[in-house]
């Protein structure tokens, strides 16, 4: 185990010390964090705990969606060459960002559609199921898009969930999976699966995991293997490329900051860029250089562009390049390295100060979780409630899971120790309330 070790002064005045010599501090500013409602917070703003939910706003979205429309009135179509931003190669200036937060080169990424819509257009092309070979393994108690998605795929090629869904089931107490349990379940069933789609951190538990070490096992047992990134992206440092997976798929308005329903991201690895895979084809995923001739022949543009099927919404993009551009400035490893040390921080005070309160469900190991702890409130679903409502009354925002789980995600660009330190002393004081 390698949970970081500190002394933990268990005071508001060393978590203050703590933000004092955060070299991050600053990016909070960038952040609108909404107004706090309850004076007895002591805080002008919410204690903001669902980054892994809805990411708050960057203040560089504002500007960056009044350049687009500015640009809309003062070019017209002209503005596809000619705006501040250019709208035809627009999807080029998220690129790169994209490929540091993920780990993978710039012609592996491309930012475009909805999670769930990009999850299908990776399985048309990486799950090719035969009679001998045609199951597909995820986690149980995944995502629910995530599970119908994959369900109506298996349907969809003439098959029945009932035998070629696999649910790899996590420890029973607390749904932790682990590897052990993926290496059973392809050690039992790998020579009739097609696909292993793995999540890079479970939503629900928070338990992350070795992408590298999972695909190397779903490649030997002869499978593709796809990773749902929806909670690790802009969370964990991922290392797309080497890690080897054929696919990957994220949504941008968790903790990549981008907005509610924005625009989401996909992986395709680079062996297969010029690869003649089946799949779902539109105009923009046309070779660059004759997509204007308009021929009737589909020709894929090399690499994650050629899945592209529309032109991008640039309304969707720009908050995108908006939030992208702190990620870069603030670097993953940098936040990384803070996320470590506010969640430790979390976690250290939660076991000093709410022992028989809360079970923290997330693993303790650096490497198996991100920013977010997943709380079960000890004493079952009411009293758990009845925490949640108190905290969220007094606008300390976590989210709810049934029955008895409250998810707290510290994000290293605008949550603070202070932040921490509160959530902790807020619990303790509704248990000595006699609850
Ligand atoms: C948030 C989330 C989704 C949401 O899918 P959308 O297509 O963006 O609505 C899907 N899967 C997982 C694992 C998620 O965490």
């Amino acid at each position: 185990m390698t949970i970081p070790h500190f002394t933990l002064a268990a005071s508001e005045a060393d978590a203050r010390t703590r933000d004092a010599a955060d070299p991050l501090r600053d990016f909070r500013d960038e952040f609108l964090i909404p107004p706090a409602t309850d004076p007895t917070l002591g805080e002008d703003h919410q204690l903001y705990f669902t980054g892994n939910s809805l990411g708050l706003q960057p203040r560089g979205v504002r500007e960056a969606l009044l350049t687009e429309l500015d640009d809309w009135a003062r070019l017209g179509v002209e503005a596809h060459f000619h705006g501040r931003h250019p709208w035809m190669p627009y999807h080029e200036e998220v690129r790169g960002h994209l490929a540091e937060i993920t780990g993978a080169l710039p012609s592996e990424v491309v930012a475009m559609n909805s999670l769930t819509t990009n999850l299908h257009l990776m399985m048309v092309s990486f799950y090719r199921p035969t009679t001998e070979r045609h199951a597909i393994v995820i986690e149980a108690g995944s995502f629910p898009s995530d599970r119908y998605a994959v369900e109506s795929q298996i349907r969809f090629h003439g098959f029945d969930p009932a035998t070629a869904l696999i649910e790899v089931e996590g420890d029973p107490d607390t749904g932790l999976i682990g590897f052990e349990r993926i290496e059973r379940a392809l050690h039992e069933h790998g020579s009739r699966t097609a696909l292993v789609l793995w999540p890079g951190v479970q939503y629900r538990t928070g338990e992350a995991f070795d992408l590298k070490h999972i695909a190397r096992l779903a490649h030997a047992h002869g499978a593709a293997v796809g990773f749902d990134l929806a909670h690790a992206a802009g969370n964990l440092q991922l290392a797309l490329h080497d890690a080897d997976a054929d696919f990957a798929a994220w949504c941008s308005y968790k903790y990549l900051n981008a907005g509610p329903g924005a625009i989401a991201g996909c992986f395709v690895h680079e062996r297969h860029a010029r690869a003649p895979l089946p799949r779902f084809a539109g105009w923009w995923g046309h070779d660059q250089s004759s997509r204007f001739q308009m021929g009737p022949t589909f020709a894929p543009t090399p690499g994650a562009d050629g899945w592209q099927l529309s032109n991008p919404p640039i309304m969707a993009l720009a908050p995108l390049r908006a939030s992208l551009d702190v990620f870069h400035r603030a670097g993953m490893g940098r936040l990384r390295e803070k996320s470590i040390e506010l969640t430790a921080y979390l976690e250290a005070l939660i076991r000093v100060r709410l022992q028989g309160v809360i079970d923290i469900v997330t693993p303790p190991e650096r490497e198996r979780r991100g920013c977010q702890l997943s709380l079960r409130v000890i004493g079952g679903r009411t009293r758990g409630r009845a925490l949640f409502e108190h905290l969220n009354a007094r606008g300390i925002i976590g989210d709810w899971r049934e029955p008895d789980v409250i998810r707290v995600a510290p994000t290293p660009l605008y949550n603070r120790f202070v932040d921490a330190w509160k959530l902790v002393d807020a619990i303790v004081g509704w248990r000595d309330a006699a609850h």
